[in-house]
């Protein structure tokens, strides 16, 4: 890739829609788009939508009635000279409509070009590059609103006082070396101590949140178990609010694992309804009960149904001992609607005697999937259980993303071996090489160094055309 080439691309998604759009970036894309266009208004105006008609220059004819909006560098999304046409939606057209672009000298983009030339251009860091396409991946309205807080920077903006205060402590120990003879008033130990550790508690509290963050990015599982007939389906299917599982009263027929992804408090969730645990009957159901058992182990937390109005049984405790030890776990009594047999509280007394480790963490539910009585709750409690103690809604920014994740922690490591060589008392010139690393941790999570490697892989998840 050179940034010297004008590259073009289909902006909008693949197939046929009410209008596509052409993008097409680089010193040359006015000239390029200027010349498959007819309008009266000649040369473009800049940042106005302009009214014209593309011509097929191989035969004259007109092929579509188009807008045409020209950006002049650096007002663009690029920081280059952008021009957009927008076609009507006709595959056919925008293809061609590159074809004739790429005949004239422009380039075919590579994924997520143009988004890394907003960034090789200084328009936007690292971490707004990689909320672009958080955003134009995400699935729920909030997860929009966190990606479009970070598109703003606001990742960058939480690191930017840490970074000018380990500036200002690097420039203030390398001062003191080099000036060591003329007695420069360098800072006491002190004060040193106090300020890593101002810089640590905040890149701390980074780090804790990305459970939260990497669940909003990624969304939750959650497995729904029970024997045969508790309800499963059906209460899948309201969590759902939709009619797709199937729902039948002859025991065993929800056999195939069946995934559908729901919006719960704004963080997508996906429902894996499984075969149940039970004894296999035939060669068939074992593998499907192995599976499920899999699916179970690998969600991210269990929803454990019993039928409320039926005495529990064996196979409900053999069910509960199976899923508790793999680790997040909700019960829901289900058919709260018919006269009970279970209560909340006898389940609690079953969870203790049934094992020796202590009841607390487990929660139940009353519900009907019937009714949809005791659904509010049990959606608000698998979000508590899931994705716990963050404050959610808040607009303090927390971070989403693992490579993020994994640069704070690098920096948080060269941060405490400062500590350590502070209080220790050792040279100047050994606290200042963690500083130092404590920085560029940062940098290149930013994107201020970068290796192009690095580069190659975020941008190349883009897809052509952003
Ligand atoms: P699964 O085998 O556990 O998936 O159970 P289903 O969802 O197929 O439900 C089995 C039967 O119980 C169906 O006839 C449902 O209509 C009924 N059912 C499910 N939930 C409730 C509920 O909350 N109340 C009542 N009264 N019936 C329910």
């Amino acid at each position: 890739m050179t940034s010297e080439d004008t590259i073009v691309a289909i902006a909008t998604a693949p197939g046929h829609g009410g209008i596509g759009v052409v993008r097409l970036s680089g010193d040359r894309a006015v000239e390029i788009a200027t010349g498959l266009i007819r309008c009266s208004k000649l040369p473009l105006e800049t940042q106005r939508a302009t009214l014209a008609e593309l011509s097929d220059p191989n035969s004259g004819r007109a092929l579509d009635q188009v807008v045409v909006t020209c950006f002049r560098a650096p007002h663009s999304y690029t920081a280059e000279d952008v021009v957009e046409i927008s076609c009507h939606g006709a595959p056919v057209v925008l293809k061609y409509l590159v074809e004739l672009c790429l005949e004239r000298g422009a380039r075919a983009a590579e994924p997520g070009e143009f988004t890394m030339r907003a960034f090789l251009n200084g328009r936007i860091d690292l971490t707004q590059a990689e909320a672009v396409r958080d955003l134009i991946e995400s699935r729920t309205l909030y997860q929009a609103r966190v990606a479009a807080q970070q598109m703003e920077g606001s990742v960058s903006a939480r690191l930017k006082p840490h970074k000018e205060v380990l500036m200002d402590l690097i420039a203030r120990l390398e001062a003191g070396i080099d000036f060591a003879e003329d007695d420069v008033a360098v800072m006491d130990w002190a004060e040193l101590l106090s300020r890593l550790d101002a810089i640590r508690a905040d890149l701390e509290k980074l780090v804790e949140g990305y459970e939260y963050g990497r669940i909003v990015r990624e969304g939750l599982s959650l497995a729904i178990v029970g024997r045969p007939n508790v309800g499963k389906s059906s209460l899948f299917n309201r969590l759902l609010n939709e009619d797709r599982a199937i729902v039948t009263a002859t025991p065993g027929t929800t056999r195939d694992l069946v995934a559908e992804s729901a919006s719960v408090g704004g963080i997508p969730l996906r429902f894996v309804d499984t075969a149940g645990i039970r004894e296999a009957q035939d060669e068939a159901e074992r593998i499907g009960v192995e599976k499920s058992f899999q699916a179970i182990a690998d969600s991210n937390l269990r929803l454990l149904v019993v039928d409320r109005s039926e005495p529990w049984t064996e196979e409900d405790g053999r069910l509960l001992e199976k899923v508790r030890p793999l680790g997040a776990l909700l019960v829901a009594l289900n058919k709260c609607d018919l006269p009970p047999h279970t209560s909340v509280a006898g389940v609690r007394d079953m969870f203790a005697r049934g094992s020796t480790e202590s009841a607390t963490g487990v929660d139940a539910v009353a519900t009907s999937a019937l009714t949809g009585e005791g659904l509010p709750q049990l959606r608000e409690k698998i979000l508590a259980l899931a994705a716990p103690a963050h404050d959610r809604g808040g607009d303090d920014a927390f971070i989403t993303n693992l490579r993020h994740q994994q640069l704070i922690k690098d920096s948080l490591a060269a941060l405490a071996r400062a500590r350590r060589s502070t209080e220790q008392r050792v040279p100047h010139e050994m606290v200042l090489l963690d500083l130092y690393e404590a920085l560029r941790a940062l940098d290149s999570l930013t994107g201020t160094t970068h290796v192009d490697d690095l580069l190659d892989i975020i941008f190349s998840t883009f897809c052509v055309g952003k």
